[in-house]
């Protein structure tokens, strides 16, 4: 199965005729080739875009949302096939892809073909100066999207309706590491009837394709999700050239349980929020804080809860924790089990690696309970972004909050309590753009979404979405 880039509505070869391999995670064997593509192609997909801006940031906002909403309705009929091969390409479970990934996909479009009819601009009287302002809200031009392997479609589409909803033309590289869905998204787009040239689709590495893009001195904006050392790199790169920048970065979120929960609804909703995508979200609470008085039944029920989940081919029904997304990932997150003696913790539960039969070469972990004894150490501190998550107890809300906050990520956190002025003291001093209480991945697409401190810059979601593809102009007209 060769993929092709998708450059001014065609499927075509890289040109320096490059290929990577594709791995299905969940068997561990090559299941196709990938476009390495290079500076060439990345020109090649931007000349398109640059041509079919002038008639798409023209063209009206009623027609934009209609073809937003073709996508969003083709996304929703092809969900079993889209479904298919998110999982197959992912490692995740087919039920978790259909219940999430494509339908969340389908909303990214059905949302901005709604908002951009409700978008609007400010208009400011100068009173006594005999003038009147009003802001103008133009699509940049070209943009970059560049997304990661965790919720391909998902993010993928999350990054690119704003941008063409709002009139801009994109050049779009989805991870290499799962890129079978963004493929299928540009049939998808013929097939809805969007104008070739307005979205591009080049695949290939972050060193080489995606660093074309960065570099690219007329792709104006870039709209980045994916880890904090490449948001770093990117920002470097980009920074002298003045372009706008979104960078959605890494997290390491921490999940604070008063004893005043809800605790059945806790309970379950935290196993979810630990282990859900083998643990590949970027709002997992991977650092949970239990009060002292509920942390030995907190400790016991988890574990057992966690015992039970049903590590398995992602294919399979009733399979909970699917393929990690990849051989090298796999690693990486092993790696962190490796020193958990070192780094004075002890395992509760899993830790190992799993055959699972008849996929034996797939990339399986035992969803896994760390218990520490400080917030320092690197299993608390660095994002290990797989099934592995820690656990302590707190005594005072003092305590939790500062350990809550000493990290140099400030994406997520979820809080439990049933405490009106702790709900809203803590809410006030949480380090993190978003903070959920009594609920998690609880996702409303108007509100502002994104991180602070190493979790990124910039928001997503809603109007700020649709703020950061245009580029406010201010107008002041003289009429006295
Ligand atoms: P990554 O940074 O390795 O890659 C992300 C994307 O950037 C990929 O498409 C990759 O090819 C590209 N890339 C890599 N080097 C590049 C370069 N030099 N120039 C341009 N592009 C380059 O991240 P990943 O491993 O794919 O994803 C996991 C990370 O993403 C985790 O840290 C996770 O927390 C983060 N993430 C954040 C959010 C969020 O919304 N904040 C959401 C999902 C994932």
């Amino acid at each position: 199965m060769n993929i092709k880039n998708y450059i001014n509505g065609k499927f075509v070869n890289p040109i320096q005729n490059q290929w990577i391999d594709n791995y299905n995670p969940s068997v561990g064997e090559v299941y196709g080739q990938i476009p390495n593509s290079t500076q060439e192609d990345v020109e090649k997909a931007y000349q398109s875009a640059k041509e079919a801006f002038p008639a798409w940031s023209n063209t009206t906002l009623a027609e934009r949302s209609k073809i937003l909403s073709n996508i969003a309705r083709l996304i929703e009929q092809k969900l079993a096939i889209l479904a298919e091969a998110e999982a197959k390409d992912n490692g995740k479970p087919l039920s978790l892809a259909k219940a999430i990934d494509i339908p969340r996909a389908s909303s990214n479009f059905q949302f901005f073909a709604d908002a951009i009819t409700q978008f609007s601009s400010e208009a400011h009287e100068s009173v006594g100066l005999g003038a009147m302002n009003f802001t103008l809200r133009q699509p940049i031009g070209v943009v970059g999207c560049i997304s990661p392997w965790n919720l391909p479609l998902y993010l993928f589409t999350w990054k690119i309706a704003p941008a063409i909803a709002a009139g801009n033309c994109v050049v779009a590289k989805p991870s290499e590491v799962t890129p079978m869905t963004a493929y299928l998204l540009g049939e998808i787009c013929n097939e809805a009837g969007l104008p070739k040239g307005v979205l591009n689709i080049v695949h290939g590495l972050g060193t080489t394709t995606g660093q074309a893009i960065v570099e690219h001195p007329n792709i104006k904006a870039i709209s980045f999700t994916g880890g904090t050392k490449t948001g770093a790199h990117i920002a470097r790169v980009a920074a002298p050239m003045f372009k706008k920048l979104s960078l959605e970065l890494g997290g390491k979120n921490p999940n604070i349980i008063f004893a005043d929960c809800n605790y059945e609804d806790m309970l379950a909703t935290t196993v979810r929020s630990s282990f859900a995508n083998q643990g590949q979200i970027c709002l997992c609470g991977s650092r949970i804080f239990v009060e002292q008085s509920i942390y030995e039944k907190f400790k016991k029920d988890f574990v057992q809860k966690v015992s039970e989940l049903k590590i398995g081919n992602p294919f399979e029904v009733d399979t909970n924790i699917g393929a990690l997304v990849s051989k090298q990932h796999l690693e990486k997150v092993k790696s962190y089990i490796d020193i958990v003696e070192q780094e004075g913790g002890k395992i509760l539960q899993g830790g190992n690696k799993v055959e699972v039969k008849g996929s034996e070469k797939g990339y399986y972990l035992q969803p896994t309970v760390i218990e520490v004894k400080s917030n320092q150490c690197k299993l608390n501190q660095e994002e290990i972004f797989g099934p592995v998550v820690t656990i302590m107890p707190f005594t005072s809300e003092e305590e939790v909050l500062a350990m809550a906050n000493d990290v140099t990520y400030g994406l997520s956190s979820t809080l439990w309590t049933n405490n009106l002025q702790r709900t809203m003291r803590m809410s006030k001093n949480l380090h993190t753009g978003i903070v959920w209480v009594n609920t998690w991945l609880l996702r409303d697409l108007r509100t502002p979404f994104g991180g602070q401190k190493a979790s990124g810059v910039g928001r997503e979601g809603g109007f700020e979405a649709l703020r950061f593809f245009t580029e406010p102009k201010n107008v002041c007209i003289k009429y006295e």
